[in-house]
């Protein structure tokens, strides 16, 4: 099934159950609190704080989602990418848990075929309910485990709402992992389906003390989010994301560039994965207006970048491959998510850009990093000091993370500590510049002030006649 028919299926199953359909959300969240957006519910978030009463009793969505925080697993497993799709329905104080298991089950038995006897289910540690819900479906008792609040809780903010997940897992098969269910190998039993059952009050503490409930919601709600990535690699029988129809276009490119053919040897297979996943997520954020920067969500983008270049050049690409990247990627998803079409061109420029910088350093910040790992070890050290990080991060835009990266493959660590100390004594020095500049600036702004005051009106005609910088 291709990932368009894997959409509307659901799309159509949860319309056709009274469900309104929400677009997505940009990535760039409307939300302090938040860097990029990660999950479906985020946009329904005052909805499920009781801040806004909900527009409709159930909706429906295709969420762009962002995660860095998984940026390292990517090509080292097969389910972490940094962008993705969360299909999601949300029950906002209208159904519980009894329909939201049944409505998983039917639309994954049977509008997406799976096996019923592959789906694996989680439920929390002393969720009966759940638990009844799933064995009344047909579930048997040995496909059913019971996690703890690491992988089967779920809570925001406090007090604020919380209460157990059941999560939907499927058994890729003995080539993927151990046996013995979503517990022991989440490789094999990959999970597909989160289903969040918003239940409770809770008080101060976190996951690992523990907080205390304060009592029942009065409005029990629904959130759920099914993987599309994970999904699509299972029903066309994929290894990764990279090799479903969401990617392999951009796959393909980068494999023409490199002259060589995945999986290739050794790591190319995990550098190749890299290139292509990073080139999606790139193009998506500077779509939703993300633009490279020193900090914030700009740093998140330069990395995936920077990352991305690297990684290209241990394929053997010396020449740009971020534009035909991202290019592929447009001409593959542009068609769903149009805002990639429309921003097509700033995209190219952006990465054009940005490569260009990056290469320009990157030869050099590698000979120098090389030396240092060569030194390291003839110190018989095992970690590089932080004094060579910052200046390949200072010097020649080495994002830590692609340093330790680097260092990581050659068997040893960062001093990460001596790191965040001279960046901080960095940072404090650039406020106090700051703090001069600002001043002079002050100053300058009453001096043309007092002169402006004494002169005839001009019309200011610049911000037309700019050339855009990125
Ligand atoms: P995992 O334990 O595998 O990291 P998760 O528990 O962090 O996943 P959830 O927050 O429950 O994931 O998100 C709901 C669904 O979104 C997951 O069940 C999965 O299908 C999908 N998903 C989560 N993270 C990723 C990712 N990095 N890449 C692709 N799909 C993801
Ligand atoms: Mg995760
Ligand atoms: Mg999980
Ligand atoms: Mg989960």
């Amino acid at each position: 099934m291709r990932a368009t028919q894997i959409r509307e299926t659901f799309t159509d199953f949860f319309t056709s159950r009274g469900h309104h359909q929400v677009p997505s959300s940009p990535l760039v969240p409307d939300d302090p609190t938040l860097l990029l957006t990660n999950a479906g519910m985020n946009q329904f978030k005052p909805y499920f704080l009781g801040e806004t009463p909900p527009a409709f009793p159930r909706a429906t969505s295709i969420q762009k989602c962002a995660r860095t925080s998984d940026i390292d697993n990517v090509g080292r497993t097969n389910r972490h990418a940094t962008f993705f799709e969360m299909m999601g329905n949300f029950s906002f104080g209208d159904y519980f848990k009894e329909d939201a298991i049944a409505f998983a089950w039917e639309l994954l038995t049977e509008g997406y075929g799976l096996a019923p006897e592959r789906l694996w289910i989680t439920v929390y540690e002393d969720d009966d309910e759940a638990e009844r819900h799933w064995r009344r479906i047909g579930v048997p008792a040995s496909r059913i485990q019971r996690l703890g609040m690491a992988d089967n809780y779920w809570s925001m903010g406090v007090p604020g709402p919380c209460g157990p997940c059941s999560e939907v897992n499927y058994d890729r098969g003995p080539a993927f992992g151990r046996e013995g269910g979503p517990a022991v190998d989440g490789e094999r039993y990959v999970e597909i389906w989160n289903l969040v059952f918003m239940q409770f009050r809770r008080g101060e503490g976190d996951k690992k003390g523990g907080f205390p409930i304060l009592g029942e919601l009065a409005t029990k709600s629904i959130d759920t989010g099914l993987g599309l990535d994970r999904l699509a690699a299972i029903l066309q029988d994929a290894e990764n994301v990279c090799t479903t129809d969401l990617l392999l276009p951009t796959l393909h490119t980068v494999q023409r560039l490199a002259g060589r053919d995945y999986p290739g040897r050794g790591e190319e297979k995990v550098s190749f994965q890299v290139v292509t996943e990073h080139a999606r997520s790139i193009a998506f954020l500077i779509a939703d207006g993300v633009l490279p920067a020193k900090d914030g969500r700009g740093y998140v983008l330069r990395r995936l970048m920077r990352r991305a270049v690297r990684h290209a050049r241990l394929l053997g690409i010396d020449g740009p491959v971020l534009p035909a990247a991202t290019a592929s990627v447009i001409a593959n998803l542009g068609g769903v998510w149009p805002e990639l079409t429309a921003q097509a061109a700033l995209i190219e420029r952006v990465v054009t850009s940005e490569e260009e910088s990056f290469t320009r350093t990157l030869a050099q910040g590698t000979r120098l990093l090389d030396a240092a790992i060569t030194r390291t070890r003839a110190t018989r050290s095992a970690a590089l000091p932080g004094e060579t990080a910052f200046e390949l991060a200072d010097t020649y835009g080495f994002p830590l993370e692609l340093t330790v990266e680097a260092v990581r493959e050659a068997g040893l660590t960062v001093d990460e500590d001596r790191f965040a100390a001279l960046l901080a004594e960095q940072q404090k020095r650039a406020q106090a510049g700051g703090r001069a500049r600002t001043a002079e600036a002050l100053r300058k702004r009453d001096t043309y002030r007092e002169l402006a005051a004494g002169l005839p009106r001009t019309e200011f005609l610049g911000y037309d006649h700019l050339t855009a910088e990125t």
